[in-house]
């Protein structure tokens, strides 16, 4: 009776993934700074269950919001009684799911070989930490991977490091998926880490870089939500540790760095998706990096890759204050999106966190450069907001490809300078 009992709790388990049948993303375009400021006030309606994938902060530029079926009409209404102007971007949502799931299933193989294995697919956690094994097993002399931690639910944090030897050598980071649900970051991170081992000895640009210094890659930087992203619920974003007195789960990891934590740009609700934490540093996925940053002492270059919205951002995110470096962060930038732009011509906005966006604070690169990293860059990739964070995955291998050449500037000027 009891193993029965087990057996039925698990298959509750295993069939209580999350589904979005019904839910649409509207994109609204508030006209001006008081439609701005209504459509906030949704924000505050917790009850309706809103989950803002992309939030405007200024007149005329979108806010994308997912709403469950059981809302719609509630949040249609209020909308059309203020008479702000929206769209209808994803009309069934889980209509999206189903098709990225038929998807995955299909390109579904066991590589054995980096050569073989799908990057024009999603992956899985497994899936990614064999690809990681296969690519330092092929390429021992370049490629290591070192665990930086472990993830709140005991996951190991691994960071592949591309080296070409010696010691004390200055570097430069790049990390992808801190928010879990962003999948076109980990599927980039994986392809970016086979191209630096195809490239290295044949492209001169990126053998002088790994001549002079070791690029570390983190490609899932948090497991346990992109675990769950795949198993329970595929919206997920934040991490998965337990808040003591909630039963809200999870804190968003670009919220719980030690720059302007606490203040406006993040939430001290449990309950919401950019929930700052108790503390700064306190989700082990973020301290792990904090500490590796620390301890390492001469990380040159430091990029954290998002999506959605196609966006070059640099700091800061917490205070309007121009960042002292500002005019060569932002010529940098333009370098960057002009060359990611010169593949697909994927257009590209860039600036200050603050100023392009919204006020964000407690974020990763307002960290790294306090802590000295000059070059403290944030992509949000594809797309402006058709598929949103279900970019489909024939997008994957075009959106790494020009991302590729933007990183490709960032790492040169740090190189040279
Ligand atoms: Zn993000």
């Amino acid at each position: 009776m009891r193993e029965l009992l087990v057996f039925s709790v698990l298959l509750v388990a295993a069939f209580s993934r999350e589904n979005f049948v019904g839910h649409q993303v509207l994109r609204i375009f508030p006209a001006n700074e008081a439609e701005v400021a209504t459509v906030l006030e949704l924000e505050q309606l917790e009850h309706l269950q809103l989950d803002f994938w992309q939030t405007s902060a200024e007149p005329r530029r979108p806010t994308d919001i997912r709403v469950p079926f059981a809302s719609l009409q509630a949040v249609k209404i209020f909308l059309e009684s203020n008479k702000i102007q929206y769209s209808i971007m994803i009309d069934d949502l889980q209509t999206l799911l189903d098709e990225e799931q038929r998807a995955m299933l299909r390109s579904r193989s066991v590589a054995r070989s980096t050569n073989t294995f799908n990057y024009a697919a999603y992956h899985n956690l497994d899936e990614i930490h064999a690809f990681q094994d296969l690519l330092v097993l092929e390429n021992p002399g370049l490629v290591s991977k070192i665990q930086i931690g472990k993830s709140f639910e005991g996951r190991p944090i691994n960071v592949l490091k591309f080296s070409t030897g010696g010691t004390d050598r200055p570097a430069f980071w790049i990390d992808t998926g801190i928010h879990s649900r962003e999948w076109v970051t980990q599927a980039s991170g994986i392809w970016f880490a086979k191209k630096i081992v195809d490239d290295y000895g044949r492209d001169p640009a990126i053998t002088s870089i790994l001549d002079k210094m070791d690029i570390f890659l983190e490609i899932v930087t948090n497991p346990d939500g992109f675990v769950f992203t795949h198993t329970n619920n595929r919206m997920w974003r934040k991490t998965r540790s337990v808040n003591p007195g909630s039963s809200c789960i999870g804190v968003d990891p670009n919220r719980n760095w030690d720059a302007g934590f606490g203040g406006a740009g993040a939430s001290g609700s449990p309950c919401t998706e950019t929930y700052r934490g108790p503390r700064a540093e306190s989700e082990p996925e973020v301290k792990a990096i904090a500490d590796f940053v620390r301890a390492h002492g001469d990380i040159k270059g430091f990029v954290s890759i998002h999506s959605y919205s196609q966006l070059l951002l640099f700091p800061y995110g917490y205070t309007t204050a121009r960042a002292a470096d500002f005019e060569e962060l932002n010529a940098l930038a333009k370098v960057a999106v002009d060359a990611l732009a010169s593949r697909y011509n994927t257009q590209y906005r860039y600036g200050s966190i603050i100023t392009t966006i919204y006020q964000a604070s407690g974020g990763t690169i307002d960290w790294t450069y306090n802590q000295g990293i000059k070059y403290s860059y944030t992509f949000e990739l594809r797309d402006t907001g058709r598929y949103g964070f279900t970019l489909p995955a024939n997008q994957i291998i075009p959106t790494a490809e020009e991302t590729w050449l933007a990183l490709m500037k960032l790492m040169e000027y740090t190189r040279d300078h």
